[in-house]
């Protein structure tokens, strides 16, 4: 057994903080509360005077996507090997920093999924990792780009074949590019509408039908109405959102993944703005002030939003992800513990995953321990100070 001693315990569901040592056996809470017994050979952890909160849950990541250049072309002709490698250390910072568990939304020649086999194979180090192999698009150019990321299919047959590959592969879930995208070629609008009603229908039912979930990335309006009628289970980015969609989306039960990360880190780093090609740098300066008051509105009408950062833009260091908790607090609106929410329970139960996302006994023993109150100052996400993944602490 392994105790985590003398913290003060976050529970999402209800809010409430209290003093309570939580016991871990075989990778799940065993115990939570005071006056525990304990044996002298157990395995104890002291976080007296610190706040412990489930594993964070980020659902919008590209582990196999560089974040230093700017300009996508420079990562687009990488070998397997290398990405992998790459992706395996992203893995790496990314749990190191309190996310243990990512959904993965694009990534790289399904070299991702050697990545989380091996980490389940002990081999490397990194979060629970639920992944979409390669994204769903129709014909466009920006496959120069992510020759490794995009799967083309064009018509509801096509697409039910790529998503079939995608579910043979080990995928977790489907992605669909329901719209035109930011950081795409200069022929393709971020504003466009792609997949057509019938073509997202096709990818939902063989997602569906196999158990899976469906992610659509949309910006415009009504490629938000077609994704939702089609009955996918998120919306990514939801950039040009009118009330109209967005009650739809509340109505429907369609949670949003804000990835606020994309722009504000990029703006942090001066070296992958300075490197990121005129036509991406301006559509994601013009476009950022609408998204975050798109959120706001969001927000407001009672759209549930899930917690996602786009870790893998440029600029969106991986590691950097509880940064998005910060954002949605201080630009969105949520409250710290909406945010923190949105991070775990909502996050969880898009996945699917009824023991993740909050400490209770039983679920698994995925806990962040961290120096100041989450609810008095969010921003304590970001200073993690020790990572529990499945029962064991990371970096011991
Ligand atoms: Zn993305």
């Amino acid at each position: 057994m392994r105790w985590l001693m003398g913290g003060r315990v976050l529970d999402v569901v209800t809010g409430e903080v209290r003093r309570a040592d939580v016991g871990i056996a075989d990778g799940r809470i065993a115990t939570i509360g005071t006056g525990a017994r304990r044996d002298p050979d157990d395995d104890v952890v002291d976080v007296s005077g610190s706040w412990l909160l489930p594993g964070l849950i980020d659902c919008h990541v590209h582990l196999t996507l560089p974040t230093d250049a700017g300009d996508p072309v420079a990562a687009s002709s990488r070998s397997d090997a290398a990405v992998a490698l790459y992706a395996a250390a992203a893995a790496e910072r990314t749990l190191r920093a309190g996310i243990t568990t990512v959904r993965d939304v694009g990534g790289w020649n399904y070299v991702e999924m050697a990545v989380r086999d091996a980490i389940r194979q002990g081999l490397a180090r990194g979060p629970r990792m639920f992944l979409a192999g390669r994204l769903l698009s129709i014909t466009t150019a920006t496959v120069d780009y992510y020759p490794g990321m995009y799967e083309v299919a064009d018509g509801a047959d096509a697409v039910r074949a790529a998503a079939r590959r995608q579910l043979a592969r080990g995928a977790d879930l489907i992605k669909v590019m329901a719209t035109g995208a930011m950081l795409s070629s200069e022929t393709e609008d971020s504003r466009a509408i792609q997949f057509t009603l019938d073509e997202l229908r096709a990818a939902v039912e063989i997602a569906h039908d196999n158990f899976k979930h469906v992610a659509a990335h949309c910006h415009a309006g009504r490629g938000i109405h077609n994704a939702v009628d089609a009955g996918v289970d998120s919306i990514e980015h939801g950039t040009f959102a009118d009330d109209d969609a967005l009650r739809k989306m509340a109505a429907a039960g369609t949670v949003l993944v804000p990835t606020v990360c994309a722009s504000e880190l990029l703006f942090r780093d001066a070296a992958a703005v300075a490197s990121m090609p005129p036509h991406l740098l301006e559509r994601m300066q013009s476009f950022n002030d609408l998204h975050v008051a798109t959120l706001r509105r969001a927000h407001e009408l009672g759209v549930t939003l899930v917690m996602g950062t786009d870790a893998g833009t440029p600029g969106n260091h991986h590691g950097m992800n509880a940064w998005e908790c910060v954002f949605m607090t201080e630009m969105v609106g949520l409250s710290p513990l909406e945010s923190i929410r949105s991070a775990t329970l909502h996050a969880a139960r898009l996945l699917r995953q009824d023991d993740l996302g909050h400490l209770d006994v039983g679920a698994h023993a995925d806990v962040i321990v961290v120096p100041d109150d989450p609810l008095d100052d969010i921003s304590s996400v970001t200073r993690v100070s020790t990572v529990v993944a499945a029962g064991d602490v990371v970096g011991r």
